[in-house]
């Protein structure tokens, strides 16, 4: 029996790196799960007009359907737009419709712009919810969503991809990340680097992750993903791989990283 331990304060991840294809989605509904499923309360949001979170955690998101986008209008609070998921009760996911694309523009005349989604975290309405962790699911872009993300978080976590090119592009992502701090959210850290779709047979996977600890140091988690084919084939069932393989490599890495995850935050916690 595992035991994770629940953060004092609610801890609010923004998972964002503009590339596409990194394994946002796939880490924030699995790590989500493995917390959830270890007890804790889990409210994932769905940031992406894409609604891959969504329906990895088996969400309704067909146009219409109460959603972030609705949340952002401020015409509905967080609450009232998220649905418990297929896989826990604990598990809540606030879905992304295709109304979402047209966000990034509609944002740009509003007022408050960069910081609609931190009003709705920060509401009362969301103390009903009473989440012991939020991940926020970014689109692969740097606009306005994903700055709303990084307003409304703490910490953002990036995925890297253990490919050639993995560390191109990052310096963008890392500016605007300062940015932020700098204008925006002073509290916003970068707490977490996790490495996906690790392939043990390539010595470049070896390099890839030798260059991002260098980088990043301690930052990197210990626990690497390896790519798996169980991993990319549960949200086809509307699952995360955590209920959809519980014992496969995949699942049993997911949950090493967010038990990593918890511990060191209770680590911070106390230091
Ligand atoms: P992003 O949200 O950054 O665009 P995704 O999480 O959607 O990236 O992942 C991109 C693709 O890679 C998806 O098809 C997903 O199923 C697959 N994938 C992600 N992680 C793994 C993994 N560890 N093993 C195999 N396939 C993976
Ligand atoms: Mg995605």
């Amino acid at each position: 029996d595992l035991r994770l331990p629940r953060p004092r304060r609610r801890r609010v991840l923004t998972v964002a790196n503009q590339k596409g294809g990194v394994g946002k989605t796939t880490s924030a509904v699995n790590l989500a799960a493995a917390l959830a499923l270890h007890g804790l309360k889990v409210v994932v949001i769905d940031l992406d007009p894409q609604g891959n979170a969504s329906t990895a955690l088996g969400v309704e998101h067909r146009s219409g359907t109460p959603s972030v986008y609705e949340v952002l209008l401020g015409e509905i609070s967080l609450a009232d737009a998220a649905a418990v998921s297929n896989q826990s009760d604990n598990l809540l996911c606030v879905p992304a419709t295709i109304d979402l694309a047209g966000a990034e523009i509609e944002l740009v005349s509003m007022v408050a712009r960069e910081s609609r989604l931190k009003e709705a975290l920060t509401s009362e309405a969301l103390d009903e919810l009473s989440p012991d962790y939020v991940f926020i699911d970014c689109p692969p872009s740097l606009g306005l969503l994903t700055v709303n993300a990084m307003v409304a978080a703490q910490e953002v976590l990036i995925p890297i991809q253990c490919e050639y090119y993995a560390l191109e592009g990052l310096s963008q992502l890392l500016r605007n990340i300062e940015l932020v701090q700098s204008h925006l959210n002073p509290s916003l850290e970068i707490t977490t680097i996790l490495l996906t779709m690790y392939d043990g047979r390539t010595k470049l996977a070896d390099q890839v992750t030798a260059e991002v600890r260098g980088h990043f140091g301690d930052t990197a988690l210990r626990t690497v993903i390896p790519r798996s084919v169980k991993v990319s084939e549960a949200p086809g069932f509307g699952q995360t791989v955590l209920t959809y393989d519980p014992g496969s490599r995949g699942a049993m890495s997911y949950l090493d990283a967010a038990k990593e995850i918890a511990e060191r935050g209770a680590r911070r916690e106390t230091s």
